[in-house]
């Protein structure tokens, strides 16, 4: 470069901070610009993420109290329950994404976003190190470092493999919406080789074998989309090999959507048989290849390979490369996704957040309360409560803590009061202690983190936002968040999950949908309240209209099946 090395640049970015580049910095492995915190009062909170949970958190929070920075690779969100969808050409990729920047407009642009990737937390320093991913060969620096007071990481996970062989190199993934297009540009490809000249009957046949492995709610979804696609526009298109496709959903547990209601499980696997949708239980995949699935069942150990044309891969989730090195730091090292506490205050540092998919809350704080539930009900310090005092703590603990249940039910397990009085035996006319803390363990062993759902992340987002724009009532209050009433102060609530249910789109117009209060719905009419919910429930009226148009515009013409 023709700059001298030692030349400083000082330039002004619209917060009003300063961004220092110096060339002589460039050699070492720090980022050669810093976005220090300002003079200003207003305290800097830094948000990782513009998925369901940051943006949660952005819509609610009073930005005329801080100093909002915003990090993500991506300048947008997606709306991922109707991915699914894109991989189809049902809707369009552009209808379900929201600008960020359309979001930050609307809230008077007080908000700074930087298209760039945390590559580092430093929380010991209150530091962030980022990169963006912006063309390489666009001039002036990748990297830079933002300082913080605040930071609220939701960033959301990535796919997890479980380290099985070939899966990265072999199969697709369905997470961001550029998967969602790949893997439509991919069905395609695996159609357009099946009727090329020159192939055998079998070798057309492995192209149009589309292995789905995970039988949860992503993968279900895509196996219904994608057999309403073949049936519905491709068998029309490509009439020569309209026998020759097939559908087959991998499953490691006995039932698919096994974190749903048994009756939705049994009408999902009784739908999929009598569409041609092959659904194999109890089978763990060994490693895929390009031209093979390697599986072996579960009951026999028996092992047999498949061939086949395209795989996606949706076994769950797993952190970050970011998180996984944030979490080595603070002594989390050997946990899945990062700890908080039920204020959402990730354990082992200060002033950091987490929230949505990449972390989950610390249980044994749940038990830990539930036992204290049970003290603050034996008010004579006897170490026994009769059998309806019991149940009043187990009413006490219903209403802290409604998830439990919900992850027992999950679990195709009782509810918590059934299982307490079967661990401890039912016929007793008291309860002590030691033997409720026992039972708990149970409890607490087969109770998992809450589900990674846009609705748990959008709901924490809400929440930790209330949180941060009552602070200032509170701050000198160091237990915490705290909120302010107008009648006195008192502790802030932890974060508390409701359930408002949740669908499984099957294809053919129908749907299984677990709704609140144990009820159950499925078959065509429950497709029509999906549409409706997913159609209200999206961020803007701009992709609200055109999502809708995309479900018309299928209606009338059928999805679109050119390769671009
Ligand atoms: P995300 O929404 O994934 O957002 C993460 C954000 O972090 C993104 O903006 C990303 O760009 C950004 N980011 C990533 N890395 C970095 C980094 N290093 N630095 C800074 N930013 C970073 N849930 C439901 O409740 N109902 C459904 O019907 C449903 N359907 C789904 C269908 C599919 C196909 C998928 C994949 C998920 C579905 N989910 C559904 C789950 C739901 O999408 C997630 O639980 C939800 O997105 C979690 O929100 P989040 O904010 O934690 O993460």
């Amino acid at each position: 470069s023709s700059t001298p090395s030692k030349l400083l640049v000082l330039f002004s970015v619209s917060s009003g901070s300063l961004v220092a580049y110096s060339e002589s910095q460039a050699e070492t492995d720090r980022p050669n610009v810093e976005l220090s915190r300002t003079e200003s009062k207003k305290k800097r909170v830094v948000v990782l993420g513009t998925g369901w949970a940051g943006t949660s958190f952005l819509r609610d929070l009073d930005i005329s109290k801080y100093d909002v920075q915003v990090v993500s690779p991506r300048n947008y969100f997606a709306f991922t329950p109707l991915l699914p969808s894109v991989t189809c050409g049902t809707v369009e990729a552009r209808s379900i994404v929201e600008p960020i920047r359309n979001m930050i407009k609307k809230r008077s642009g007080e908000i700074n976003f930087w298209e760039a990737e945390c590559l580092k937390i430093d929380a010991a320093n209150k530091r962030i190190f980022c990169k963006s991913n912006l063309d390489e060969n666009l001039v002036g620096s990748n990297e830079f470092s933002l300082e913080y007071d605040y930071l609220v990481i939701a960033i959301g996970a990535e796919v997890n493999t479980f380290n099985t062989p070939g899966v990265l190199e072999h199969c697709h993934f369905l997470k961001e919406v550029e998967d969602a297009q790949r893997i439509r540009r991919a069905v395609i490809d695996c159609f357009e080789k099946a009727v090329l000249p020159g192939l055998s009957e079998e070798e057309r046949q492995t192209n149009l074998h589309f292995v789905i492995v995970g039988g949860g709610p992503t993968g279900v979804e895509f196996a219904a989309e994608l057999h309403d696609f073949v049936q519905e526009d491709l068998v029309k298109l490509y009439p020569s090999v309209r026998d020759l496709v097939k559908i087959s959903v991998i499953q490691s547990g006995d039932h698919i959507l096994n974190t749903f209601d048994e009756r939705i499980s049994s009408f999902a696997e009784q739908k999929f048989r009598r569409d041609g949708i092959e659904v194999l239980t109890g089978s763990r995949v060994i490693n895929v290849s390009d031209k093979f699935i390697n599986m072996k069942m579960k009951s026999s150990g028996e092992v047999f390979s498949v061939p086949h044309g395209m795989v996606l891969w949706s076994t769950g989730v797993g952190a970050r490369p970011v998180v996984k090195d944030f979490m080595e730091k603070i002594g989390q090292g050997n946990r899945r996704v990062l700890a908080t506490d039920e204020w959402l205050r990730v354990k082992g540092c200060e002033e950091v957040y987490a929230l949505g998919d990449c972390a989950t809350i610390d249980q044994r704080k749940i038990m830990v309360d539930m036992l204290n539930i049970f003290k603050a009900a034996d008010k004579d310090n006897s170490g026994t409560l009769t059998m309806e005092e019991f149940e009043d703590v187990i009413d006490d603990i219903l209403v802290r803590y409604p998830q439990v249940d919900l992850y027992l039910k999950r679990n195709h397990l009782p509810d918590i009061r059934s299982l307490l009085k079967d661990t401890m035996g039912r016929e007793r006319e008291e309860v002590n202690y030691e033997e409720f803390k026992s039972a708990l363990s149970l409890v607490d062993s087969q109770t998992k983190s809450l589900p990674a759902t846009a609705q748990v992340a959008a709901q924490q987002g809400a929440y930790l936002s209330r949180c941060f724009n009552l602070r200032d009532k509170c701050e000198s209050n160091p237990e915490g968040p705290r909120r302010f009433t107008g009648v006195g102060r008192h502790q802030f609530r932890p974060f508390r999950y409701k359930h408002l249910g949740q669908f499984a789109p099957l294809g053919g117009e129908q749907a299984a949908a677990e709704l609140p209060g144990d009820w159950v719905s499925m078959g065509h009419s429950t497709q029509w309240l999906w549409y409706s919910v997913y159609a209200s429930k999206q961020v803007s009226w701009r992709t609200r209209v055109l999502v809708v148009f995309d479900w018309t515009r299928r209606f009338i013409f059928g999805r679109d099946s050119s390769r671009i």
